[in-house]
Parts: C-alpha cells; structure tokens; sequence
C-alpha cells in the first residue's frame, strides 16, 4: 500500500520523466527520499543528451544524492526510491550497493529492460533483495501516465528502433 507522501513522489518521478521525455531521451524519472520523507535527490534519463548509456534515472539519483547515500547505508537508513519504471538490471546493482531499502515504480518492465523482478526471482541475492520492500505498479491513474508518455518515446526520432531505421536506410 501507498500513503498521499508516496503519490506525491511518484508524481514528481513521473515529472521528471516528462522532463526526460522533452529532452528527447528515454521517459524515466526518479526521486530518492530519506527516512522522513524529505527530498535528498532527484534523477531522470539523460541517455540521449549526453550519449552516456549509463545515463539513467535511477543511477543519477544515487549520485546526485552524493555522500549522503553511502552514511544512509553505513548507519543502515531506510531510503525510498521511487521510479516512474521498473529498474533495469544496471539501476538494480545500484540499489543493492546504496542499499536503499524501500524501492517503488510506476510501471513493470518486463517486455522492456525490467531487471529488478527478474532478478529477485532469479533468487541470486537472494539475501540483499529480501531486505527491500519493494512496491510494483500501486497506482492505476500514475500507470497509465508512464505508458503514455512510453507510447510518445516509441514515435521519439532518438528511440533506439529509429535511430537503427535510418542507419538500415542509409545502407
Ligand atoms: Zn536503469
């Protein structure tokens, strides 16, 4: 279950999606939260403007958290991050080594590049992901807002598929 606090996260991670969206990049955005509740740092994809595939939303909310992240898990702090998308496997890493301990999204990711389910499932880590309270898909209205803003990103001339169409075109 979700409280008011959480939607109105998800509601700025959904923000910072669109913000991602403009900059025509992939729609993702992220904000990671302290114990009580107060905004350390906010993330969104930045694939495409910086040509970094590290770029995401998840990672650069970790980093642009800065130094507080490593105290929080050294003095073993409940974080929350909240994704408007199901992690990938890359944002999962980061999750585990920041241990960041409440992680919510929007939307699951299973035909895209979702990797935190998988690899729960998968049961490697078994021990580290049982530590976090994970919470998928709790808002139907906010969902349906992430899949909008996805089915923009797929006409996007930077999706990957388009980028690919031109490079067979120009062949
Ligand atoms: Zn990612």
């Amino acid at each position: 279950m979700i409280t008011d606090v959480d939607k109105g996260f998800l509601n700025m991670a959904l923000d910072e999606a669109k913000l991602a969206l403009q900059d025509n990049t992939y729609p993702v955005g992220a904000v990671l939260v302290d114990e009580e509740f107060n905004v350390i740092a906010t993330g969104r994809n930045r694939v495409h403007p910086n040509k970094d595939v590290s770029a995401h939303a998840e990672i650069e909310a970790i980093r642009n958290a800065g130094e507080v992240v490593f105290d929080a898990k050294i003095h073993n702090k409940k974080f929350t991050l909240y994704s408007s998308l199901e992690p990938c496997p890359m944002c999962t890493g980061g999750i585990l080594f920041a241990k960041i301990q409440r992680v919510v999204w929007l939307l699951n990711d299973d035909k895209g590049f979702g990797g935190f389910l998988k690899m729960k499932d998968a049961a490697i880590f078994e021990e580290k992901f049982n530590r976090i309270e994970v919470i998928a898909e709790p808002d139907e209205e906010l969902k349906m807002k992430q899949i909008e803003l996805m089915d923009q990103w797929e006409k996007n001339a930077n999706h990957v598929g388009n980028l690919r169409k031109v490079v067979l075109a120009d062949i």
